[in-house]
């Protein structure tokens, strides 16, 4: 692997968020986004709910193809069935995580980000500053 400014590990929404603004914030970097499967988002890793107001953080979900359902009341059933209802307030989504972190992977690539799948880190080595990952070349996305 060529020597890079940023390397990311693992295109997850974490990783595709923090390569994509790493690139935004400084586009003269150099920035790669390594993930090992063959596809960003397959095998899914659920967490297909979540709240709207953090997912608009990083993603508009209005008309979105990533987004499976909105979810408008929530509640919250114990055991003993005690049961916490959570006020209706546009709660928040159902995901497609498939589509989801492929569209996150895209909007990382859109911005200059290197993205290659197929690319599983197994070790690093360190000299002096640089770091440098043990993995196979990977494909582009
Ligand atoms: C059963 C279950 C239900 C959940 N439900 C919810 C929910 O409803 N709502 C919610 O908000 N959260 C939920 N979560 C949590 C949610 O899945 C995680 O918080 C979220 O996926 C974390 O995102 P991430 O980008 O940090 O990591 P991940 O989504 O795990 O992505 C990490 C990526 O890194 C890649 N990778 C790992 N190691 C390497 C390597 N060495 N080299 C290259 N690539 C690598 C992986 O292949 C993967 O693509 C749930 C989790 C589980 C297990």
């Amino acid at each position: 692997m060529p020597d890079v400014d940023v390397l990311v590990v693992g295109a997850g929404p974490a990783g595709s968020v923090a390569a994509w603004h790493a690139k935004q914030a400084a586009p003269e970097l150099d920035v790669v986004l390594l993930e090992r499967d063959r596809a960003v988002g397959a095998p899914v890793r659920c967490a297909e709910g979540v709240g709207d107001a953090g997912l608009r953080e990083f993603a508009n979900p209005d008309g979105a193809d990533w987004t499976s359902r909105r979810i408008s009341s929530v509640i919250f059933q114990a055991p003993d069935d005690t049961e916490v209802v959570l006020a209706d307030c546009g709660l928040g989504w159902i995901l497609d995580r498939t589509r989801f972190d492929a569209h996150l992977a895209a909007q990382a690539a859109a911005t200059g980000v290197e993205v290659l799948v197929g690319a599983e880190a197994t070790s690093m080595t360190r000299n002096g500053d640089v770091v440098r990952p043990i993995c196979p070349p990977g494909n582009r996305l």
